[in-house]
């Protein structure tokens, strides 16, 4: 089989789930550097996609579990949107993007891989970043490490108050 562009993700997608929450687990852990939980807020939490679309994907995550976004109160969705502008201008500095997708999966039909937990998805995007794969073919390029990408987002400021 031809290689995807994130074979992980794949894997991801056709491989076993793990057990439980992952959205509630990691932020009860007291770990955050190893789980790439990025910030802590009052109501929500940014932490780094495993599986990422593209280099500094990450999520803003509610600490309540709930499927969608009309169960959270108000002062969590405006949070969200705070976490989200600071994630924006981390990323701006740590990744130059050109672009971002900024948005949410609600349930699985709609391609949510954790429908129970809702979370916000905030994606860099470069031109061709999603074209590139059927010219090159067999190429199989890796974003670079989940964990260069945390210490660039903590150096660009995601992480201070
Ligand atoms: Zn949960």
């Amino acid at each position: 089989m031809q290689r995807l562009w994130t074979p992980w993700r794949m894997a991801f997608v056709q491989g076993e789930k793990s057990p439980g929450c992952i959205f509630c687990a990691k932020p009860a852990e007291s770990r955050d550097r190893a789980n790439y939980i990025l910030f802590r807020g009052r109501h929500n939490f940014i932490i780094l996609n495993a599986f990422p679309y593209t280099s500094g994907h990450l999520m803003i995550v509610p600490y309540e579990h709930v499927p969608s976004i009309e169960a959270l109160d108000s002062a969590v969705t405006g949070e969200m949107m705070e976490l989200s502008k600071r994630s924006l201008a981390a990323l701006r500095k740590a990744e130059r993007p050109e672009a971002f997708n900024v948005g949410l999966n609600i349930g699985t039909a709609a391609g949510a891989g954790i429908a129970d937990h809702v979370h916000l998805h905030i994606v860099p995007r470069w031109a061709g970043d999603n074209n590139f794969m059927p010219v090159l073919g067999n190429a199989r390029l890796l974003p670079e490490a989940l964990e260069s990408t945390y210490e660039k987002l903590i150096a660009a400021g995601i992480g201070r108050p």
